[in-house]
């Protein structure tokens, strides 16, 4: 081999070399790229769902606490605690008393006189306790 032949090869050699690098480098950068946008996809996808639970949790204790503040005694009108179920004063049965829209039958709250969603009439409900 003569020596430009082996200069020729050798610059051939230290090209597909460099070559090669840049591609790995290259293929690295591009699985980072990838591995970092999947994780923020899963952190957001968390993220999302835990969000959504503590929705959940809030909406679960307002109704918790919605229906503890409506338990009233049937016969003399006196608000219960969550445990009774009759009444510690007159023995009356423990009910629940919502103010709902007679309209949409939506729960309003104790001031509104009429819902202020439909404008319809605020009615008074009453549920037995399960
Ligand atoms: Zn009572
Ligand atoms: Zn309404």
């Amino acid at each position: 081999m003569g020596l430009f032949d082996s200069i020729k090869k050798g610059i051939a050699d230290l090209l597909g070399k460099a070559k090669d690098e840049a591609v790995e480098t290259a293929v690295d950068a591009a699985k980072d790229k990838a591995n970092d946008a999947i994780d923020n996809a899963k952190d957001a996808v968390r993220e999302r769902a835990e969000a959504r639970k503590e929705q959940k949790e809030e909406a679960a204790a307002a109704e918790r606490a919605a229906h503890e503040a409506a338990r009233v005694c049937s016969q003399c009108g006196r608000h219960a605690s969550p445990a009774e179920k009759f009444c510690s004063e007159c023995g009356g049965k423990i009910v629940e008393k919502f103010r709902v829209c007679s309209k949409c039958g939506r729960r309003a709250e104790e001031a509104e006189k009429f819902c202020t969603e439909c404008g319809g009439g605020i009615a008074e409900k009453i549920e037995e306790i399960k």
